[in-house]
Formats: structure tokens, sequence, C-alpha cells
């Protein structure tokens, strides 16, 4: 279904920051009868904008119904936008695009529902996951927010569809009328503090996605850290707790999801979901799952044939008995920390652009290492902390060189697994972490031709 074409007739909207959500934002409010005006502060994305018929100038204060602004520009810290401050000054709101796709359904007369999932890691997993459920269970969803689609990209969905936004914290600033009848905050970790000013910053900026809920909505509280834990008794909402690893309203008991009422499901089943992180991941969608009234047996049959998202721990071929696994989107230690512990023994390929503290903190899991093969511009600080620590490594360079010498270590014995997850950043050899895991996906499936 598409929407009606007059909803936003008579309101002028800005949209600044032509990326991933704006460009499909401002294409949308015109679609819905909206004035707008376009901005980007790179000429390449103003051209762009220009090229396709939109408006682009800077925009003027005074009339706007509010101001888009794209995710990644600051409205507060660590420095206010020069648009933003001039909104705030004319007391123009600056909203989320999920924000107007929230009135858009309602001014179109759906009462379809919305799932809000936020946290510091799982977001995406969770989102993909609780859609896949309602998929499999014949609800009419469509996911996106943070995660895939923008917003305002989505169609419009009868009154018996679900919306499932993955929302990070700079779209949840940004809310003044959604509200989620469902909505997960998995776990929270010190992270963008410097848009957030503090940890109790971040914090109020996460819980932010429980506003406006009132009794009969529900709020899915993961409860394995304190921050989370402690919103737990702030809130209007209806309260399911979740865990991977101890007691609550859903939670994983030794590989089993359970509630109450008894087992969910067992995780052992669920192929794309492996590790601890990931049952907190299951957990938190089969309490929203079950928030939206999906049977039981529908959550734990949606768990079990979940595919999972690329670059996240994917499973991209098995040749010889050795499994290849792209774990691309790891782009720090800390998420390379949950690959390696899925798995007793890899070929480890990683390398990029390292983080602040490198591989070090990594350490404990260094005996999992058959062999390491590195690649781009920090190998030599990797191999130095490798051979600090005794681990097999040589420097191979290119993620081509690597894969072919994992392959030929992984097929000689050495391990069952090879296992790219190069806890670095990927802007030194790739455009970014997706197409580092789409080229490793590209040669083990030229690999699989030659064997
Ligand atoms: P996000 O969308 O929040 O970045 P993803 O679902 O894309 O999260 O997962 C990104 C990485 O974060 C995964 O590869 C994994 O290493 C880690 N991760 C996923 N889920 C969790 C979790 N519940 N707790 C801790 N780390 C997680």
């Amino acid at each position: 279904m598409t929407f009606p074409s007059a909803i936003f007739a008579g309101q002028r909207f800005a949209v600044v920051g032509l990326g991933r959500n704006g460009l499909p934002a401002a294409r949308a409010l015109l679609a819905m009868g909206a004035g707008v005006t376009v901005w980007d502060d790179t000429e390449a994305a103003r051209a762009q904008a220009a090229a396709e018929g939109l408006t682009v100038a800077l925009p003027q204060m005074a009339g706007l119904a509010a101001l888009v602004l794209s995710p990644g520009i600051a409205h507060t810290l660590p420095k206010p936008h020069p648009l933003a401050a001039q909104a705030i000054a004319a007391g123009v709101p600056i909203l989320s695009d999920a924000d107007l796709l929230f009135r858009a359904v309602r001014a179109a007369g759906s009462r379809a529902r919305f799932v809000g999932i936020t946290g510091t890691n799982g977001k995406s997993t969770t989102t993909a996951l609780l859609a896949h459920i309602l998929d499999q269970a014949g609800v009419p969803v469509v996911a996106g927010g943070n995660l895939g689609t923008a917003s305002l990209a989505l169609p419009l969905l009868p009154d018996s569809g679900v919306y499932v936004l993955e929302m990070s914290s700079y779209m949840l600033e940004r809310l003044a009328t959604l509200r989620f009848d469902a909505a997960a905050m998995l776990n929270l970790s010190p992270d963008h503090l410097d848009r957030h000013g503090s940890m109790a910053g971040y914090a109020a900026a996460k819980q932010a996605i429980f506003d406006r809920q009132t009794a009969s909505d529900v709020a899915v509280i993961g409860i394995d850290d304190a921050a989370s834990r402690d919103m737990a008794t702030r809130l209007a909402a209806q309260i399911t707790t979740i865990s991977a690893d101890q007691p609550a309203d859903v939670w994983a008991d030794a590989g089993v999801l359970r509630d109450a009422a008894g087992p969910i499901c067992d995780l052992a089943t669920a192929r794309a979901m492996p590790g601890a992180h990931n049952a907190q991941n299951a957990a938190a969608a089969a309490a929203l799952a079950l928030a939206l009234g999906v049977p039981r047996d529908l959550i734990a049959a949606g768990i079990a044939s979940y595919p999972g998202l690329p670059h996240r721990l994917e499973h991209v071929g098995t040749i010889n008995g050795v499994a290849f696994v792209n774990d691309s989107k790891a782009t720090n230690a800390d998420s390379t920390e949950r690959a390696l512990a899925c798995y007793p023994r890899v070929v480890w390929i990683a390398g990029g652009m390292a983080k602040a503290g490198g591989i070090e903190p990594l350490a404990p899991l260094f005996p999992r290492i058959a062999e390491a093969f590195l690649i781009g511009r920090d190998s030599a600080l990797l191999a130095a902390t490798l051979a600090k620590h005794g681990v097999k490594h040589s420097q191979a360079g290119t993620l081509a060189a690597a894969a072919a010498a994992a392959a030929r270590s992984a097929f000689a014995g050495a391990a069952p697994v090879v296992l790219l997850s190069p806890a670095c950043a990927s802007w030194d050899q790739f455009t970014g972490f997706d197409q580092r895991g789409d080229t490793f996906r590209d040669l083990v499936a030229d690999m699989r031709e030659q064997v």
C-alpha cells in the first residue's frame, strides 16, 4: 500500500543531511504533499539532489513544520550544526524520519503497530530476527530505520501490520509523537559519548524509546547490565525482563529459551545465532513477539529458520569440511571477542585500521587461534601483539592473499573454521565493512568452484 498523496499538504519541511535517511525522507515527504527544501554541506550530495529535481537551498526556518536532520548530524553535543541551532532558536522541532512515518501512518488511518529496538549491540540482529518471526507467522511486517530501509521509505501497512524499527540513540533524541506498542532496550555500554556527553546522557537518549508508552504497551528490558536494568524501575509500560543467562521473564537457561510458561525453543536449533550474545537477542525478539500475540510454536519456528544478517557471523560456505565465516561487521576487539568465543579452534583473518587498544583485549581467546593471517594498514601492530603471545601468524597484505592462505592452513587440518573477524575498521582497503565482507564471500565462492 502507498500513502495518500496529501497527508502533509500545506506543511513545509527542511531535510538536512542527504544520506541514506535524508534522501528517501525528502522524496517521501514530497510524495505525501509536503513542501520540501533540502540541504547538505557537501557539494556532491547537493548536486545529486538537484539532479533528481529536489529544491536545494539553505532552509529558512520561519514556518517550517520540522527540520528533519540526518542522524549523523549533531543538534546538541559536541556542537550543534548551524542549521540545527537556527531551528532551535526559531522553535522549529528537529525530528527523526521515524516520527514522520508514525504521523503518516496514523494520518492515513492505519492502526498498524510499531515496535522499536535499541541498545548498544544487537539492534540489527534483533530487528531482523523479529521481522523474520512475524513474517513466518503471517503478520504483514516491514523492518527498517537504522537498519536497511529508511523509515519514511517503508510502505503503508494495514491495521494488522507491524513496523519493526531499529532505533539508534541519535534517532531516539528526535521523536515527538511516535509511541511504540512494544519497545526493547537490549544492553548499554559506553559508546558515542562525544554526542551524548556522558554515560547518563547516552542512557537518557536510549530510554527515550519508552517515552509516551502507557500501561497498555510493553517495555522489554535487558537486565544483564546495570544501566539497562535500572530503566525497569522508571517506566509506565508493562515490563518484560530478558536475560542471556539469569532468570528473567524471558531468558536463556542453559541454551533453552524459556519464560514462566515453560520452554520456548532450544537455541541450538538457531544456526544463524551462535554465541551467548545472541541468546540475549533471541530473548528480546521472543519477548516482543509474545507481546504482539505470536503463538509460542511460531516463535520457535521463526528463531530456528532465521537466516542471519550478512557480515555478522555469516556462514558463507563449507569447503572440504571447513566452514568459512564472514564477521566483517566486527570492526573492534569487542565484537571479535564474541566471534572468537563461538568457536573452539579457528584460522583467523584480521586487520585493517585498528582501534585504540588494538587486539590486546583478545589475548584470553588467543589459545583458540591455530593460525592468523593479517591484512591492511595495521597488520604489523597486530602481528606484534600476536608474537608477544606466541600465536602463529603471518602478514598476508590483502584479503585475497589471506583467504587463500587461511584456506590452505585449514584444509591441512589446522582448524575446522576460517573466521574473518577483523577487529579493525576497513577504510584502508575497502569502502566499508560490507564491501570487505562481500569480497570475502566472493573469494570463498571462487574457491568452491576450484575445489
Ligand atoms: P548493532 O545493530 O547494534 O550494531 P548487530 O546486531 O549488527 O548490532 O551486531 C553487531 C555485532 O555486535 C555482532 O557482530 C556481535 O559481535 C555484537 N553483538 C550482537 N548482539 C549482541 C548483544 N546482544 N550483546 C553484545 N554484543 C552483541
